[in-house]
């Protein structure tokens, strides 16, 4: 074991703070990396925050995780000192379930083991993220990244990239469908490029005006902002597809009628509330509701190699790490532009 300097919420309502703790030394299919950059995802918010219910405290999390590998085990193959690598929402899974061999690792039947707040069995207690200065993690679950692309907007692909490229593969996102995006936060602005890098008609709803620009900027073909009924009636029935990014509640039954027939709604946006759902939004043009979980490992690093090839990054604002409390703040106000990248230098 060796000790490694983080920031961890000791509790619901405190706000986060210095902490430190233990990792295990590196197994032979493990690799050590010193971590350069973490960017800030609302889930991390929800958990620290237990919104969700389950956070174990302390809570370190950061699951965006850019950095330099320091020792590779000797069965690791596809990495070696001095290498740049990344870490997102999982480090572990049983391999052996029908999931895990269909290459989606985050359904794993036994559980799947995420990089904070799961249970970790080397250790006895829980999972530790990316708001520290080392991690370590079984070479399966390790990604290659470009070094042609910025370092700090690359970590934000490794949930925000994977969470709205892998339902936009799966629905099958393309050239003369119309698409919408709800919400222009960290995924859904990735969302965005994605759809548009895709070929497909985008069209970007907001509760925020003043992102219009951006939103056309980043790759939207139209912006609506949602809480204009008139403006939202102009879209009834033509979506083939809609991917809703809110970390709140709000009303879907109001997206579910701008879809057309047999259109799909898919929901990645996870806010700790039920929302409720009116039969008749689905039962009238047979409309789908559905949900996504991040992605699989193998489709994760067919993301990272598609953004290596269009040279597709997030937009980032950089803080360090003792402003990680203010940026929570700043989320929930939808003032991030559009992801919050940690420098693990300042640490
Ligand atoms: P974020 O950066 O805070 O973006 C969320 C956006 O939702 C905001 O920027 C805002 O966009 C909109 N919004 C916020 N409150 C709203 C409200 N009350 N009504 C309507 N719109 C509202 O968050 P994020 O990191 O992108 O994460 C978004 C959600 O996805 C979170 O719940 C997170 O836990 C979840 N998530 C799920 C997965 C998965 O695998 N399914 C993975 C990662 C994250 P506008 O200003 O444009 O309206
Ligand atoms: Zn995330
Ligand atoms: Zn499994």
């Amino acid at each position: 074991m060796y000790s490694t300097k983080a920031y961890a919420a000791r509790a619901a309502n405190s706000p986060l703070g210095p902490f430190s703790f233990d990792r295990r030394e590196p197994m032979p299919n493990d690799i050590q990396l010193d971590i350069l950059y973490c960017g800030v995802c609302h889930s991390d918010l929800h958990t620290v925050r237990d919104e969700w219910g389950g956070t174990t405290y302390p809570c370190v999390p950061g699951h965006e995780i850019v950095g330099r590998v320091v020792k590779a085990g000797r069965d690791v193959k596809n990495f070696r000192e001095g290498d740049l690598a990344a870490v997102g929402c999982m480090v572990d899974s049983c391999r052996t379930c029908d999931n895990c061999r269909a290459d989606l690792e985050q359904f794993c039947d036994k559980g799947v083991v995420f990089t904070y707040n799961s249970k970790d069995e080397h250790t006895g207690g829980i999972t530790y993220g990316g708001y520290s200065k080392s991690i370590v993690v079984d070479q399966h679950f390790v990604l290659r990244i470009s070094d042609k692309l910025d370092l700090a907007a690359t970590a934000p692909l490794l949930c925000a990239g994977i969470t709205t490229y892998s339902p936009l593969r799966h629905w099958k996102v393309g050239k003369g469908q119309k698409v919408g995006v709800v919400g222009l936060g960290g995924l859904g602005h990735m969302g965005v490029k994605f759809a548009n890098a895709f070929g497909a008609r985008v069209v970007l709803f907001t509760t925020s005006p003043g992102k219009t620009d951006d939103a056309l900027r980043l790759g939207a073909h139209e912006v609506v902002i949602s809480k204009n009924d008139a403006e939202m009636k102009k879209h009834e029935k033509s979506f083939d597809f809609i991917l809703d990014t809110v970390s709140a509640q709000h009303d879907l039954n109001a997206y579910l009628s701008l879809l057309k027939r047999d259109g799909t709604l898919t929901l990645v946006g996870a806010p700790p509330e039920a929302i409720p759902i009116e039969a008749f939004s689905l039962i009238h043009r047979r409309r789908q509701l559905a949900g996504s979980l991040i992605g699989g490992i193998a489709e994760t690093q067919e993301m990272l190699d598609f953004c290596a090839g269009r040279g597709i990054t997030c937009d980032i604002e950089m803080i360090s790490i003792d402003k990680i409390n203010e940026a929570y703040e700043r989320m929930l106000k939808s003032d991030v532009k559009y992801r919050f990248v940690i420098d693990l230098a300042t640490l």
